[in-house]
């Protein structure tokens, strides 16, 4: 088992691994991003290749690849080394042996049920000829891996069972579901499919949209074993380099959005799938950027998600715009009948989600109404700031009726504000925990012994310093003298050649291990 790890060691580039969750940036000998483990503000979060780990300033999490792929996925040790493996492309030594994993057979089943669905566009005609009326056939369908479910009770659940799947596994999949006779049936019928997939790309749910008009719509996989709905973004995984590099997300409603936007070259569009944003997402979206323009159904629920979609994003300190639709459209209705020119306007004219509600309010109410004045008291208390806030108030004011004084009027309306701000509940951001200035750390080394073995995990001055390193007695820190010696054991003949990464765990003591990874990543 030792060789594989090795291999996959070798093969595995930590700053590429990170970086299909974190925007990473270059930031001299180290790659720089806002830590995943907490509500991180500014980047304190350091991964470096050369070394093979990674490691938050400010919560003190580190760790190898083995490490990321354990907390990132919430797996067990020997299933981070299968993951790692096949990305690496590296044949585990005992590989048939051992039985497949739980994770391995789910993933597995949801791979079949693609095939399976993506084989059955092909073979019925009518719904074939739906996704090609909503622009879903050739290129885009297979760009997008869309699918059908035919309509018949159970030829999912009988297709997986002839490939060898435990169905009982495949209801908590979300693939098929019992009867009240004990039987399965598919979850999916007549519909077309769309398959989800995190951010990494991993296929971890299917939605459902139904040929014609039939009730529900829409159906979407619930939260299984490989499905967290509140953590997954759709097109995540295709859009993240976009936003990664505008620094900018476009959410939209559902996947037909998605797929219309990126056709229209709007590429760093995603969408929250059968839900409500959720904490998690906003998270997520901040590994990658700073600004969502959030750009929803023109109806009222709509703009009522809209709403607590940019609350909630920007309580995460990011920055909000609101996308103004054309009444009665969404990306997709407008991608068809206007083209693509019409959603990358929309997505470039943008207002401040505070415009916005006011636009919203004037739309159902005049300033000659009372209810007018107290829902724009209500709006201007959630302000983000005083700018925006001062930016509202004299406009505002000056429609107020029978106050002819504009000033005088702006007052007012202020001190309502105010007192309207008090009973609310402040919009601010959650606090980072209590943060640690000096890193986590128990090592206390003279500035001469550091640079020593700093000097001994760079390749070209490592053979210098190695005839010094292996006269431990001679270090005058009790901690200088354990590092040594550690290092003459795991190394009795020659200094290790390549990157820390390579050899650091050849070392017998994690202790030691970590202070050199303290030493590298200083
Ligand atoms: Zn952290």
């Amino acid at each position: 088992m030792t060789d594989d790890r090795d291999e996959i060691r070798q093969r595995t580039d930590i700053v590429e691994l990170v970086g299909q969750r974190v925007a990473l940036k270059r930031a001299g000998r180290h790659w720089k991003g806002l830590c995943p483990f907490h509500n991180d503000k500014n980047p304190s979060f350091i991964v470096n290749r050369e070394m093979g780990r990674y490691k938050c300033w400010s919560c003190g999490a580190q760790g190898d690849i083995f490490n990321w792929v354990m907390e990132t996925q919430r797996v067990d040790f020997s299933e981070a080394i299968r993951i790692l493996a096949d990305l690496a492309g590296v044949t585990l030594s005992r590989k048939g042996t051992v039985a497949p994993s739980r994770r391995e057979a789910q993933e597995k089943a949801m791979a079949d049920a693609l095939a399976f669905f993506r084989d059955s566009l092909t073979k019925h005609r009518d719904a074939r000829d739906y996704a090609e009326g909503r622009g879903l056939g050739g290129e885009v369908g297979d760009h997008w891996e869309i699918g059908y479910a035919p309509d018949v009770g159970e030829v999912l659940a009988s297709h997986l069972q002839k490939r060898g799947h435990s169905l009982a596994e495949c209801k908590e999949l979300f693939l098929v579901d019992t009867d009240p006779g004990g039987g399965f049936f598919d979850k999916f019928r007549g519909r077309l499919i769309f398959p989800i997939r995190d951010e990494r790309g991993q296929l971890v749910a299917f939605g459902g949209r139904v040929l014609g008009q039939a009730i529900p719509k829409y159906i979407n996989s619930s939260d299984t074993p490989l499905y967290n709905k509140s953590k997954v973004l759709y097109g995540m995984h295709r859009a993240k380099s976009q936003i990664a590099s505008t620094r900018t997300a476009v959410l939209v409603e559902g996947y037909l959005d998605v797929i219309a936007c990126h056709r229209a070259g709007v590429t760093n569009a995603v969408a929250s799938l059968g839900t409500s944003l959720a904490e998690d997402h906003v998270r997520l979206l901040k590994r990658w950027c700073e600004t969502v323009v959030i750009l929803y159904d023109c109806d009222t629920a709509g703009q009522k998600a809209a709403q607590r979609a940019a609350e909630l994003i920007q309580s995460a300190g990011m920055t909000v715009r609101i996308a103004v639709l054309p009444e009665g459209n969404d990306p997709d209705t407008m991608l068809r009948n206007e083209g693509p020119g019409a959603v990358l306007s929309a997505v470039e004219r943008t207002i401040p989600p505070l415009d916005f509600q006011i636009q919203q309010l004037r739309q159902r109410l005049g300033p000659n109404e009372e209810e007018f004045w107290r829902e724009v008291v209500t709006i201007l208390a959630g302000a983000p700031n005083h700018l925006e806030l001062e930016k509202h108030l004299l406009p505002l004011a000056s429609e107020y009726p029978g106050l002819s004084d504009p000033t005088a009027a702006r007052s007012a309306l202020l001190k309502m504000v105010t007192q309207a701000k008090k009973g609310r509940r402040p919009n601010q951001p959650a606090e980072d925990p209590a943060p640690i200035l000096e890193p986590v750390t128990t090592l206390n080394l003279p500035g001469t012994e550091r640079a020593l073995f700093r000097a001994f995990i760079e390749e070209p001055t490592r053979d210098i310093v190695w005839p010094t390193i292996r006269e431990s007695a001679m270090f005058s820190s009790q901690q200088g003298r354990d590092i040594a010696l550690a290092l003459s054991t795991a190394f009795p003949e020659n200094p290790p050649t390549g990157h820390p990464s390579t050899w650091l765990h050849q070392i017998d003591s994690a202790v030691i291990q970590d202070h050199l990874v303290e030493i590298g990543l200083a």
